[in-house]
């Protein structure tokens, strides 16, 4: 019998909990690799696994946490070895498949990026889900063939983790960043993370008209909700939002005025079932384009018998920037 210490989720007669607990290395699912996980971090839908707000949890007993980086201990997959370095985001960890807040995985090797040269497995979790989901927004922006030259680009959630790695990626490429947050006391943050102008949330979180003046054209939206709805009532001609959270609500109170009378883009970004190529591509634009300082200005380390305590504090907004949890 192999023990390890685990975030392990329980269904209870009232909802679900959360403890650290004792796993046997036994019941972990199938897979043909096994991890030594060393870093995870904490990501909203945590939060959401954590207090049980939401049905993120799929199976019962689960271990928490959607993302790790780690080495590989065993395999019996082709492509990886032990001693391999790792990342792994989503495909249903912590969700259906046992998760990432332990210091033992079983995955399937199909579902593993390569550490990328030039990052640290810190560094791996501190840009984390949330951060290679900013990248995958920028991507889908790009790939709709969006430029700095067509306009501004807004950020909602900025202070977030999606939002804080988006403003960074986007300034990087070049943007000029509107940073939206809730947040005002962290405006000089994000100035120095790249944002050229900061939007008080509250001018994009209300009912809004169906158009709007047009102020940017391109946009990574965490927030969904009116937030959303506004954003796309506001961007120029031609413009598009890649859409990637709910942090405000899981509705769009919107339009299709923004879609029919500007040819606005709706762009949807999906991190947890994303293809493995798409994937690989995006962690290699984040080890070339993250900027290392500006991510360590927006991380937090913790550890792990912190985790649960920060999970619940993200759901109530109140974690700035991105959280790296020691798990080794
Ligand atoms: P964070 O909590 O770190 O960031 C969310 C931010 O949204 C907050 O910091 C806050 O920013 C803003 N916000 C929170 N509540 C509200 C509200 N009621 N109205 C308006 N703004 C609000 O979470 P993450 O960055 O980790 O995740 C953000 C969203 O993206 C989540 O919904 C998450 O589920 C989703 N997500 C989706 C992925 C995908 O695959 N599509 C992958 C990763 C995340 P501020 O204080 O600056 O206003």
């Amino acid at each position: 019998m192999s023990m390890f210490k685990a975030v392990r989720i329980d269904k209870t007669e009232s909802g679900t909990q959360a403890a650290i607990a004792d796993f046997d290395e036994a019941d972990l699912m199938d897979g043909d690799v096994t991890v030594r996980v060393t870093h995870s971090t904490v990501n909203y839908k945590d939060g959401l696994a954590i207090t049980g707000k939401s049905p993120v949890v799929r199976r019962f007993p689960m271990i928490a946490g959607v993302d790790f980086s780690g080495v590989v201990e065993s395999s019996s997959h082709s492509a990886w070895k032990a001693g391999d370095e790792v990342i792994l985001n989503g495909w249903g960890l912590g969700e259906t498949h046992l998760g990432a807040w332990a210091q033992k995985a079983r995955v399937k090797g199909d579902w593993l990026v390569a550490l990328p040269k030039g990052l640290t497995r810190a560094q791996a979790m501190a840009i984390g889900t949330a951060g290679y989901t900013a990248m995958l927004s920028v991507m889908a922006l790009e790939q709709h063939g969006l430029t700095p030259a067509q306009g501004p680009a807004i950020v909602t959630g900025a202070a977030g983790g999606v939002g804080s790695v988006a403003v960074a990626l986007l300034a990087k490429a070049g943007w000029h960043v509107m940073a939206s947050t809730g947040r005002p006391q962290e405006a000089d943050w994000l100035k120095a993370l790249g944002a050229a102008e900061i939007i008080e949330r509250n001018e994009l979180s209300a009912p809004g008209r169906p158009l709007g003046k047009e102020r940017w054209a391109a946009g990574i939206d965490s927030v969904g909700s009116h937030t959303l709805a506004n954003v796309l009532a506001q961007t120029r001609y031609g413009g598009a939002i890649a859409a990637c959270g709910l942090a405000q609500g899981m509705d769009l109170p919107a339009t299709v005025a923004p879609f029919i009378l500007r040819g606005v883009a709706l762009l949807g970004v999906d991190s947890v079932m994303c293809p493995l190529a798409r994937r690989q591509a995006a962690w290699q634009r984040l080890a070339r384009d993250m900027d290392l300082d500006k991510l360590a200005s927006l991380t937090t380390t913790i550890p792990f018998s912190a985790a649960m305590d920060q999970a619940r504090l993200i759901v109530e907004g109140k974690v700035r920037g991105r959280t790296v949890v020691e798990i080794a």
